[in-house]
């Protein structure tokens, strides 16, 4: 898998021109189904992929952390919200809370996630390969798969099943 990881950026680079035309006609046109696809091809990949010996999302990008996240992990650490915040967040450029660093404070060496049962909403929705309306996140997507093997695969299997 870490071979995997350290070659993911150059080929997302490589792909980059090809993906962007097909997202763009993905979204001229998308599949009456496009939502069932996408499920299906999401679970096929995460049924291949253990995320536990990759984490490189946790490792490389960490997620934004909505109020209730905050609220949520903050009550799980028996901290006020404030408290949480001053400790482990800052705002980013889109006014947005995210981690003070990464790889995310909350991820162990063997990858587990020590908040995994109230973690944020982001991270429970990465690489977000299942979201309706998928076409909507093109952008986002093709950041992702510079990250994420699973949506990298995602992607490569989208670009085979639908004719656009
Ligand atoms: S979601 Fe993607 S990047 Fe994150 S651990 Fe799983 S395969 Fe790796
Ligand atoms: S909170 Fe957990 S799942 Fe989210 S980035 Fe940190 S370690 Fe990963």
């Amino acid at each position: 898998m870490q071979d995997v990881i350290k070659t993911l950026p150059k080929q997302a680079k490589d792909k980059h021109n090809e993906n962007k035309k097909f997202f763009a006609k993905l979204k001229k046109k998308p599949p009456k189904n496009l939502d069932y696809i996408m499920q299906e091809l999401h679970d096929e990949e995460f049924r291949k992929t253990d995320c536990l010996k990759c984490a490189n999302c946790c490792k490389t990008t960490g997620p934004l952390f909505t109020d209730k996240d905050i609220d949520r992990i903050a009550k799980f650490f028996k901290m006020k919200p404030q408290q949480f915040i001053d400790r482990y967040l800052r705002i980013d450029e889109d006014n947005d809370y995210v981690l003070q660093s990464v790889p995310c404070t909350f991820l162990g060496a063997d990858n587990y996630c020590s908040i995994y049962e109230v973690r944020p909403k982001a991270c429970r929705e990465f690489p977000h390969t299942d979201k309706k309306k998928f076409q909507q996140i093109s952008s986002l997507t093709l950041k992702n798969i510079a990250i994420c093997p699973a949506a990298f695969n995602i992607v490569e299997a989208m670009k085979k099943q639908i004719k656009v």
